[in-house]
Parts: structure tokens; C-alpha cells; sequence
């Protein structure tokens, strides 16, 4: 298992996280599970839900392993449970016994990431942050019951709130390459809801407001963590897929991951096989992992042209990553100078673009189109070799 720093929260989490939406069986079931995480070396869970079964069995799971300490838990703040339903709720007398009940059903006093729950609204985000909610959040944080602040949303407008926020260190955000290409919206059925159809036709690559997100979230240390992987499982179906092709678990995977600022990305599962499945990304070679065929299948133009960083146009003859000095240009040329932190990664590269020798090899393999020796050019010449 790989594992990278969340942002500036310096916490080592797996890149193949445990988001334990889908854990609803018993608590055999989730000690199976969690067994199989451990074994894998996952170490981080999200735990968005509010239902007493799924908390507990998670909970004592933990306990019976005496592995609370070795989970990294974002535990979120606004999910409550009321008249048998989940119910997102900012209501005070609502949020905090919903809190305190997550942290009695894992035997714990503290949540390593506090998560203010589900805000897709950039009105909503204003209200919490200037009122009572963030009030509490901020008394959890101070007393050491959340040891880091983040916040989950669909929403690439709220989630770049966020990460303007110096309050909010890390996001839970929903990242796939069919996502990727739609612009912000505050509802969340726009993008998910059972009516909806990818419109192939209006979809136009990146959409730019999600590119800078990325972009910002690297520059400010704001760490993400990746919900919605395989958009619901649509993804994995050809018929419901904007690409026309099923994508398989493991390029979905890899896709989050090769976004800026990802540290992990959350993977739904109920039996130790779907686990295994996850974790197969780990051994899984570049050409298993490669999704360039599918994006390349998008609508047409959608990506032509964009370096998705998919890494298909190696080897290059002088030894140049490709993907990665492509990401970097990316990244520093959206901003007005070029942030030290892009520039230092960049120096640190074993080789850098000014090595280019515009054999143009790696433009044969790019199934985007990208002119990579142009690219190569232009990065050398920003970041000055
Ligand atoms: S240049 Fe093309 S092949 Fe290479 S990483 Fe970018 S999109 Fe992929
Ligand atoms: S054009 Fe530049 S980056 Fe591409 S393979 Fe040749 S030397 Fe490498």
C-alpha cells in the first residue's frame, strides 16, 4: 500500500481508503471487512452515516481489533439520525448529540477529521461559517475531540470556498472523470440523480472551475480525499458511462489519484473481495491502470488537446515524466506566478522539460493529441529549465 500526506494536516493516510457507506450487514460482516482493510494496510475510514447499526458495527469492529489508534476516522458533523432517517441537519440541538453518538459507537473521545457535513450551497457555506455550526466545530477543535477541520461537497464552488478558507484543511470531494467535466452545481441530482443522463454532446473536457480547484488546492496544502469515484457505479457500465464504454474499477482509481492534491480516494465495500478488488490497484500494471483509451472515446474534442496526465505517451528517450511536468505546468500556469511549493516539486524532478530534444516520440502515443514538445518547451521556459 502506497500512502500520502493528506495536505497540511501531515497525516499518512492509504491511497485506497474505506468509505464505509456500503458496510450495512452485520457485525461479522464488518469485522470481515475491516479485517481485510487492516490486512491491505488501509488505514483511513470515512464514516459519513448516521444509523446506529452501521456506527456500531464499525465501532466495535475497531474495538474488538484494538485498532481505533491505527484509523485515521473522518467523522462528520451535520448527519444525524431522526425518526429512523438520515436527516443533514444544521440545527445544533440536532448536530451535537449526532456527534457524540458517533463518538460512543466507536469507543472513542476523538475524530481524527471532523467533517462539516454535506454543503453543496455557496449561501450555506457563508451561514455555517460565520455562525453557531462553525462556532461548535471550532470548540471540538480546540479541545482536541477533531484533530483537523474539512468539509465534504459535490459542489467545485463550495469545495473552492474551502480551500480558500484557512479554517478547512482537507476535503471529502466527488472526483471522476465524468464529474470532471461538468460545470458547479448546488444540486447534487444534476449530477447523480436517478433522471439523469450524461449529455455527451455538451460536455467540453475539464471543466475549468473543477481545474482550478485542483490547481488551488495543491498551492494551499488543502489535502482531498475522493468520494463518488465511479460517479455511483455508472462508470463501471457502458450504457450509463458519457465515455460509452465501462471504465474498470481500477482506471477509475487511478484517474482520482492522478489529480492534484488527492491523497486517497474512498471505496465503498461489503465483503473482503471487494476490498482485494481495491487493492488489486496496487499491483496493477500501467496498462491495467491506463484509462487514455476510454477519455479518449469521450465526446468529441472533450479532451483534445488536455494533458489528463494518464501517462500513456512514455517512455520519453531522455527520461522525462511526462504526466508529471505536465501537471506541474498546468498547476503553476493558471496561477499569476508560479507558487514555490509547484517550483520546488518541479526542481526536484530528476528530469525536467528543458531536457526535451522534441523527438516528438511521445506525441504518437498520446491519444489526446497533446503537443507534449510545445508543452515541454513552454514548461521550461516558465519554471526556467
Ligand atoms: S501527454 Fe498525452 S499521453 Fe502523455 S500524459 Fe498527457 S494526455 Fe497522457
Ligand atoms: S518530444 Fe520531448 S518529451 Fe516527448 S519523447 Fe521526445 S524528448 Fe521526450
Amino acid at each position: 500500500m502506497q500512502y500520502r500526506t493528506l495536505g497540511n494536516t501531515g497525516l499518512k493516510v492509504s491511497e485506497i481508503g474505506f468509505g464505509g457507506e456500503w458496510m450495512d450487514g452485520t457485525l461479522e460482516d464488518t469485522l470481515a471487512v475491516v479485517r481485510a482493510c487492516e490486512d491491505a494496510g488501509i488505514n483511513i475510514l470515512d464514516c459519513w452515516m448516521p444509523d446506529p447499526t452501521r456506527r456500531s458495527n464499525l465501532g466495535d469492529a475497531l474495538q474488538e481489533l484494538g485498532s481505533r489508534d491505527r484509523w485515521i476516522i473522518q467523522g462528520h458533523l451535520g448527519s444525524t439520525w431522526q425518526n429512523e432517517q438520515y436527516v443533514r441537519d444544521r440545527d445544533l440541538d440536532q448536530v451535537k448529540p449526532a456527534f457524540e453518538d458517533l463518538l460512543a459507537r466507536f469507543h472513542t473521545d476523538y475524530m481524527d477529521l471532523g467533517m462539516i457535513h454535506y454543503i453543496d450551497k455557496v449561501d450555506e457555506f457563508h451561514q455555517i461559517m460565520a455562525g453557531p455550526f462553525y462556532d461548535y466545530v471550532r470548540e471540538l477543535h480546540a479541545a482536541g475531540t477533531i484533530r483537523h477541520v474539512g468539509l465534504s461537497t459535490h459542489n467545485p464552488a463550495v469545495a473552492r470556498l474551502a480551500v480558500e478558507s484557512s479554517d478547512i484543511e482537507m476535503i471529502l470531494f466527488s472526483v471522476n472523470p465524468a464529474f470532471d467535466m461538468m460545470p458547479a452545481s448546488e444540486n447534487l441530482d444534476d449530477v447523480l440523480g436517478e433522471h439523469v443522463t450524461f449529455d455527451r454532446d455538451a460536455l467540453d473536457g475539464v471543466n475549468p472551475d473543477r481545474a482550478e480547484l485542483y490547481a488551488l488546492a495543491e498551492e494551499t496544502g488543502t489535502g482531498i480525499t475522493v468520494m463518488k469515484g465511479y460517479a455511483g457505479g455508472r462508470l463501471l457500465d457502458a450504457s450509463a458511462s458519457p465515455f460509452g464504454v465501462a471504465l474498470a474499477p481500477v482506471q477509475c482509481i487511478h484517474y482520482a489519484l492522478t489529480r492534484p492534491a488527492v491523497a486517497s480516494i474512498m471505496v465503498g465495500y461489503t465483503t473482503p473481495e471487494h476490498v482485494a478488488e481495491a487493492v488489486a490497484y496496487e499491483t496493477a500494471d500501467d496498462a491495467a491502470r491506463d484509462y487514455a483509451a476510454v477519455l479518449a472515446g469521450a465526446p468529441r474534442h472533450a479532451y483534445y488537446g488536455q494533458c489528463t496526465y494518464c501517462g500513456h505517451c512514455a517512455p520519453c528517450p531522455v527520461g522525462i515524466d511526462i504526466p508529471t511536468v505536465n501537471k506541474f505546468y498546468d498547476l503553476a500556469a493558471m496561477q499569476p506566478s508560479v507558487p514555490d511549493s509547484v517550483r520546488e516539486h518541479y526542481r526536484a524532478l530528476g528530469v525536467t522539460a528543458g531536457a526535451c530534444i522534441a523527438c516528438h516520440a511521445c506525441e504518437s502515443r498520446c491519444p489526446f493529441g497533446v503537443k507534449v514538445a510545445d508543452k515541454m518547451s513552454q514548461a521550461a521556459r516558465l519554471f526556467g529549465c
